[in-house]
């Protein structure tokens, strides 16, 4: 307890100078369509690159962040960047894809937050209609009112909305015909329970059933098996992504690997 302690708080120190000591990175994990078996879309995942500690993943750093008023920054930097990486002329391959980040909460609330988000993206050029910004359901049903019209105003811009993690919290079937939305990503631990094809899973299948009928999109989360695929396939969830198909790579390598599809 004391050692995790020392090192959040010793983790902190480095946060505030590790933006801008360039020490973050993004890799994007494809996500296929198995109706066409092609990748039809990536999801940036930030990784921090820390000179002695090495590689640190998102959960180690992003509640740290949180609690430091770096969220806001470090998510400018990671819009900034994937839009860059995304910008036509420089990676045609990437063109056709749809592109995913991830939203901190906090970064829903605040005002100067929400016209830079609407500025990049303008200057951008990508047709936000491309861009999925994911959301999880925890900061969403923290304040439902509040979220909903921030969601709104996201909407506006025309970008797509992800529910992100769903199934984990207070999932309310009800709310999601008040919320603007345009997909849900079910979380890992239920797609971990499909042991084989022909498991009896109803509230996976309900979910997947209500949520096409509500004419979203469903993404699956965390794939890693051959069952997973075959289960979700016979209920009609085609949009994947997990270590089955890919893990999150660097820019070239999904470049590389959109070329070779
Ligand atoms: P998430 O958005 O739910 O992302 C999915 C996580 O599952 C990623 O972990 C991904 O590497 C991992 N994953 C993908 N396929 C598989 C699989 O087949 N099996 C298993 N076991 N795991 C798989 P990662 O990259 O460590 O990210 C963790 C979380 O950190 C993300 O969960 C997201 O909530 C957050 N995050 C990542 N990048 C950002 C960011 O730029 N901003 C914010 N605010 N949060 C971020
Ligand atoms: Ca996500
Ligand atoms: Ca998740």
């Amino acid at each position: 307890m004391k050692d995790d302690t020392l090192r959040k708080v010793s983790l902190s120190r480095d946060l505030q100078h590790a933006l801008d000591n360039r020490e973050f990175i993004l890799e994007y994990q494809p996500v296929v369509d198995l109706n066409s078996t092609q990748i039809v879309g990536a999801e940036a995942l930030l990784r921090w690159q820390h000179p002695q500690k090495g590689k640190i993943y998102p959960n180690d750093f992003i509640p740290l962040a949180e609690d430091n008023n770096l969220i806001l920054p470090l998510g400018e930097w990671v819009l900034e960047t994937v839009l860059d990486n995304f910008q036509g002329e420089a990676h045609p391959a990437l063109n056709d894809l749809k592109i995913s980040i991830n939203l901190s909460g906090q970064q829903l609330g605040d005002d100067h937050h929400f016209r830079n988000i609407s500025n990049q993206i303008k200057i951008s050029k990508i047709d936000p209609a491309r861009i999925q910004l994911e959301i999880t359901e925890t900061s969403i049903f923290e304040n439902v009112g509040q979220t909903t019209h921030e969601l709104k105003r996201l909407e506006s811009l025309g970008v797509k909305l992800a529910i992100d993690d769903f199934g984990t919290g207070y999932s309310s079937l009800s709310y999601m015909e008040q919320f603007p939305n345009d997909a849900i990503k079910i979380d890992i631990p239920f797609i971990k329970r499909i042991k084989h094809r022909k498991i009896h899973l109803p509230i996976l299948k309900g979910i997947i059933s209500i949520a096409h009928e509500m004419g979203l999109d469903v993404i699956a989360e965390g794939v890693e098996t051959q069952a997973q695929v075959d289960y979700l396939q016979d209920q009609g969830c085609n949009l994947m992504q997990g270590y089955y198909f890919y893990k999150p790579v660097s820019l070239s390598e999904l470049i590389e690997t959109i070329e070779a599809q």
